[in-house]
């Protein structure tokens, strides 16, 4: 039988307060209690794997040793198939200290143009990790399709949204309302696949 997670702490490991906040309104409705590793006082763990389930184990299994609790969490990028699948897991770090998406947007856009290409499709992925104390892991993958649009458009969202126009719309996640993008986003799809098989709704 499925082991759930239902009445106890979920400690999601990321000291992104955006992304702590996000997720405890993706789980509002299941019967769980939401903390993060900051809570706890834990360091970031280093992101030193080579691919997105990886370092979703990685950040989940060292939060749930150090807090002795189960533990989620998110790793998730954007990948360009004529750069290779890059920045993939690099995306916030092509962003640098200052978190410059803008900046690492032009860098994409620059790299397009060097290499010819008229190719513009990618792809946005969110891995999910969920670990127990005792080291059961399981992992869940959401992925999004669509093209990137140069230069920017739309103020909504964060990251690379205004340059990525999913699959069968003509607007970028910049500028679609949020209810809109998270009923479609490769997180919304890792998000629905991790609650329906692990949580339990509020009665
Ligand atoms: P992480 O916190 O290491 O998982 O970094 C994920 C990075 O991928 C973010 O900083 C964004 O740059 C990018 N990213 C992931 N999901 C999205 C999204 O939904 N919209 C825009 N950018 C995203």
């Amino acid at each position: 039988m499925t082991r759930k997670i239902e009445n106890q702490n979920l400690i999601i490991a990321s000291h992104n307060n955006g992304k702590v906040i996000e997720i405890r309104d993706l789980l509002s409705d299941y019967n769980v209690m939401i903390s993060s590793s900051e809570d706890y006082g834990m360091k970031e763990p280093e992101e030193n794997g080579s691919t997105f389930e990886e370092n979703a184990l990685i950040k989940a299994t060292e939060t749930s040793k150090f807090c002795g609790q189960v533990s989620l969490s998110d790793d998730s990028g954007l990948c360009v198939d004529a750069l290779n699948g890059e920045p993939g897991i690099y995306s916030a770090r092509w962003a640098g200290p200052e978190k410059d998406f803008l900046k690492a947007s032009k860098t994409i856009e620059e790299l397009l143009i060097k290499d010819g290409s008229k190719n513009h499709s990618a792809h946005f992925v969110c891995v999910l990790a969920v670990c127990w104390p005792d080291g059961e892991s399981r992992v869940f993958k959401g992925k999004i399709y669509g093209d990137l649009t140069f230069p920017p458009q739309g103020k909504l969202g964060f990251g690379y949204d205004p340059i990525f126009i999913p699959k069968n719309y003509d607007i970028t996640f910049g500028q679609m309302k949020p209810d809109v993008k998270h009923k479609i986003s490769h997180r919304s799809i890792a998000f629905d696949l991790f609650s329906r098989e692990l949580l339990v709704e509020k009665k």
